[in-house]
């Protein structure tokens, strides 16, 4: 009998042991927007731009398979069984998910089908290593990055290579009619606030795959160490982090690729900071996987009794990118304009959210939720609570970025600022990170006008910083 391929987050042929198990049978590869069961984790809007492009490449290339792509949208547990009975499918193959709706999701999934006497059958994960098979000594699942790290490495050591992409798929005779992604309107129509996102971005599996043949080509992968922290170094990171989000890619060809690659060159060490930025991924997920109240709760209980001071007009104002803070600013419009922003920025950015200006984390992690196009749930709410301290093993809070140092050390020539913030394009470097200290005349010739130009900050950084830390003593009393 034939089978359904489900296909969720990992939009891709190769590398997919959902697909692979199908085998030789007849397929019909289903897509089901399930936007329900999601809940409040549905994609965002910049997701949602992602996807529909994502969609459409999968289904083209599906095609070119000999069998393709049916979309359906409704609850998964209702759309599957009634799919698996009208095609006369007795196994639903799909990969299993991280996400704790997705997990809710699946269950419900395999008893309607069983109901229907069909089987869910889970394979894989988005991951290089299954999160529910790595624990500390104790039997307890990991919580400090270090200690999780140094183990997960040395089982991956003898990682299985990927999976090739299956030669043609045998069709589904008479499979029922699905909708389209155009139908969907997944992506935004006028006005088109994602124009600037195809400059950048090619969603897709082969779009995964140039992104990493150009990361390795480049020789960027050397470089990679010095550049990573660099947000005005032009392609100084993979970019690889949406593709990976969506699974047209999958972690483990990340991994062997890059190893290969800087094996052939006798620069073996060349790829040791890239491999960590993908364990912590898997740290990431490791942690969601165990402790799934992540992505609305502290981790750390002292936290539940933190004195924020929830303010609309300061979260607006971090929101547009007009904090008064140029490197703060650059990010937020970078997100703004292209779906993503570079991690240090992330960093710096979510900092003086949470910190000079004492906005809840989550009310940063949800704007990042709407308008990253790599917005993930494991990534987004680890580091979201990374950054404000409250995440198992987060910086000390003491720890506080200073805007304004931070800009200067990583975009000393002030390319980052320069480019998203183009009003202060004309300020000699001196001045460029911190304009309302520049003098009227040096002002003055750069053509801004502070508070009509370019806003004056929302917080001076040092009584920021006190502020700060004067609401940690207060929490750690109530604690
Ligand atoms: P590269 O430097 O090329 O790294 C390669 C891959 O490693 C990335 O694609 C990503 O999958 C992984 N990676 C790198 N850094 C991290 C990290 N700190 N945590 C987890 N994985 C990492 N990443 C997301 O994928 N989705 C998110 O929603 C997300 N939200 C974030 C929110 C905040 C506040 C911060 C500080 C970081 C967040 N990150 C998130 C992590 C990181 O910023 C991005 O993964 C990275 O910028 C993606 O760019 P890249 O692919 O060029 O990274």
């Amino acid at each position: 009998p034939p089978v359904l391929v489900w296909f969720r987050q990992d939009l891709r042929l190769a590398d997919n042991p959902a697909l692979a198990a199908a085998g030789d049978r007849p397929v019909l590869p289903v897509y089901v927007l399930d936007e329900a069961a999601a809940g409040r984790w549905a994609p965002g809007g910049a997701a949602r731009w992602w996807l529909h492009h994502s969609l459409a490449a999968l289904a083209a290339a599906l095609q070119a398979k000999g069998a393709g792509l049916h979309l359906a949208r409704g609850r998964a547990e209702a759309v599957l069984p009634s799919l698996a009975r009208a095609v006369g499918a007795d196994e639903v193959h799909a990969n299993r998910l991280c996400e704790p709706w997705a997990r809710a999701q699946e269950r419900r999934v395999a008893a309607a089908l069983a109901e229907a006497g069909a089987r869910l059958r889970l394979h894989g994960s988005p991951l290089l290593h299954d999160p529910a098979d790595l624990r500390a000594g104790s039997g307890r699942p990991y919580e400090a990055f270090t200690p999780f790290a140094r183990a997960l490495r040395s089982r991956l050591e003898h990682l299985a290579p990927p999976l090739p992409a299956p030669g043609r798929l045998v069709p589904v005779p008479g499979a029922p009619e699905g909708e389209t992604v155009a139908g969907w309107r997944l992506a935004p129509g006028a006005p088109d606030w994602a124009a600037e996102f195809a400059t950048l971005w090619r969603p897709g599996e082969a779009g995964a795959e140039a992104r990493l043949a150009r990361f390795l080509a480049a020789d960027r992968l050397r470089a990679y160490a010095a550049a990573r922290d660099r947000p005005g170094e032009a392609d100084g990171t993979s970019g690889l982090s949406p593709h990976l989000h969506w699974g047209e890619i999958s972690p483990r060809r990340v991994w062997h690729a890059v190893r290969d690659a800087a094996a052939s060159g006798d620069r073996a060490g060349s790829a040791e900071p890239f491999l960590r930025e993908l364990l912590w991924r898997e740290f990431c997920h490791h942690l969601l996987w165990h402790r799934p109240e992540m992505p609305e709760r502290a981790l750390r209980p002292a936290f539940d009794g933190f004195p924020w001071a929830p303010d609309a007009r300061l979260l607006r104002a971090w929101q547009r990118g007009r904090t008064g803070f140029p490197i703060v600013d650059a990010g937020m419009r970078q997100l703004w304009r292209l779906g993503w922003m570079h991690n240090r920025v992330r960093m710096i950015a979510g900092s003086v959210l949470v910190k000079h200006l004492l906005q809840p984390w989550q009310d940063g992690a949800a704007w990042f939720w709407d308008t990253l196009v790599d917005a993930d749930l494991a990534s987004n709410s680890a580091n979201w609570q990374w950054v404000a301290g409250s995440g198992t093993d987060a910086a000390p809070w003491f720890r506080i970025f200073h805007p304004v140092l931070q800009g200067e050390r990583f975009d000393p020539e002030g390319r980052y600022v320069r480019r998203f913030v183009p009003e202060l394009a004309r300020l000699p470097d001196r001045w460029l990170h911190r304009p309302w200290q520049a003098p009227e005349p040096v002002l003055r010739a750069a053509g801004v006008v502070l508070g009509r130009d370019y806003p004056r900050p929302l917080a001076d950084p040092a009584e920021g910083r006190a502020r700060a830390l004067a609401a940690f003593a207060a929490m750690r009393r109530r604690a």
